[in-house]
């Protein structure tokens, strides 16, 4: 696909990147491959919007994959970064920052009687399936197909995001004895997960899902689909592991928690409790959290856990987010999902807006999307253009069909109008792609 308009700086960048780190980035994604051109080198974000080396300014839809739900540079997150990071970076200590957070956490996710705090959603996930298997005694984990939960060597396995981008099988690296305890199932498949528990008697440690999924572009949940895992978790003994950490304060003050109300025994969170910094945490019931060491044998530690800045511009973020800030965020959301819908539709292209709250993705087709294998089946050339009419008219999506759009409190009336007048053009590249 040839691209009518140029990004000079940020192709000498990716150029040189590409020299000193493989592929030019340092997460898969945001190296275009699934959409092709030049990735864009930020250098600069201001509310709503982001700068690129070239001198161009995008609407933002992607917000960091999620973390900034109050914009770029909120001056209150700022001014509360500044004055942490005058106190220094780092102690290797406890510190009050790191307790006001945890605090936070737990004030508002009522199934969180601890959390421990980490770096990356990664570690999160990580950790809290370690915990699950020292708490249980067990080695299985069941996954579902589609969901990502971070680079964990066990829950790779037919991972959605950068996975789904590349179409990655599974990835090389990861030993046949830790793929072997991971029971890959189909999403939202309830006699799946009940065939597993019968075929495993004993030995399933965890059941992990994203609570409402995002990466495999945006699948909710079926009704009773939480409920029921929750239900089968219980009778056969193994815990239920809600990984949040892209709904997690995004999708409502409690999360996705606060949407549904199923109480899982663990969760995990990251991105928007960091408030663009690495933070991350698990969390649950106090008698399984009560395994993790220094009150448990079950080790976890981090060098940089609780790191006094990170805290500090998480919590400023969540003391910010209160519900005329979500009611905001709904309302932006709403109205570009009716705005995509109605280009896509005058164009006759066949897609599917699908939503979970305030996080909403497009699906090049008009078949209902439940599962990985579904959302497998759109048109990702039409997204292709589509996202390339979009970035060439100043918006900026995800380059990639499987992965949520996240919009925040600072797209106002003027950014959703240049997300408006570029969505003409852009629906029109889609029904006219080829594959
Ligand atoms: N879990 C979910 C649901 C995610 O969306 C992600 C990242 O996108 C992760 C875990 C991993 O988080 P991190 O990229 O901070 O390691």
């Amino acid at each position: 696909m040839a691209y009518s308009y140029e990004a000079p700086v940020s192709q000498s960048l990716f150029d040189r990147a590409s020299v000193v780190t493989p592929g030019g980035v340092n997460s898969p994604v945001r190296a275009f491959q699934a959409v092709g051109g030049t990735p864009r080198f930020m250098v600069s974000g201001t509310g709503p919007y982001l700068t690129d080396a070239d001198g161009r300014e995008y609407v933002d839809l992607v917000c960091s994959w999620g973390p900034m739900i109050l914009g770029h540079s909120h001056p209150e997150v700022i001014a509360a970064v500044q004055e942490a990071v005058s106190r220094g970076t780092s102690f290797g200590t406890p510190g009050e920052g790191e307790v006001a957070l945890a605090e936070e956490i737990v004030a508002r996710i009522d199934p969180v009687e601890q959390v421990r705090l980490v770096s990356s959603g990664t570690e999160a996930t990580m950790s809290a399936i370690r915990l699950a298997r020292g708490f249980t005694g067990r080695a299985k984990v069941v996954k579902f197909a589609g969901c990502y939960h971070g680079h964990v060597d066990a829950l790779l396995a037919a991972a959605g995001s950068g996975v789904a981008t590349f179409g990655l099988p599974d990835t090389p690296g990861v030993t046949g004895a830790t793929a072997g305890d991971t029971i890959v199932l189909p999403y939202n498949d309830l006699d799946a997960v009940r065939a597993a528990f019968a075929a495993h008697p004993g030995e399933i440690a965890c059941v992990i899902t994203e609570a409402s999924p995002g990466n495999m572009g945006v699948v909710p949940p079926a009704d009773g689909f939480n409920a029921g895992l929750k239900e089968l978790c219980a009778a056969n003994g193994a815990l239920y592991i809600s990984d949040e950490v892209m709904t997690g304060f995004r999708t409502s003050k409690a999360g996705w928690y606060g949407v549904d109300g199923v109480r899982p025994d663990l969760m995990t969170f990251g991105k928007v409790m960091g408030g663009g910094f690495p933070a991350a945490a698990f969390g649950g019931r106090g008698d399984v959290m009560a395994h993790l060491a220094p009150a448990g044998p079950v080790y976890q530690a981090g060098t940089l856990s609780g790191n006094p800045v990170a805290t500090a511009a998480g919590l400023a973020q969540l003391r910010l987010l209160d519900d005329a800030a979500y009611a905001k965020i709904d309302a932006v959301s709403a109205e570009l999902r009716s705005l995509v819908g109605d280009a896509l539709t005058k164009e006759g292209v066949a897609h599917t807006v699908s939503a979970a709250s305030n996080m909403f993705s497009v699906f090049f087709t008009d078949e209902p999307v439940r599962d990985y294998d579904d959302a497998k089946k759109q048109d990702v050339f039409r997204f292709t253009a589509f996202f390339h009419a979009m970035l060439e008219r100043g918006v900026y999506l995800p380059p990639s069909a499987f992965e949520s759009w996240f919009v925040s409190t600072a797209h106002d009336e003027r950014a959703v109008e240049r997300i408006a007048a570029a969505l003409p053009a852009a629906a029109r590249a889609a029904a006219e792609a080829t594959a």
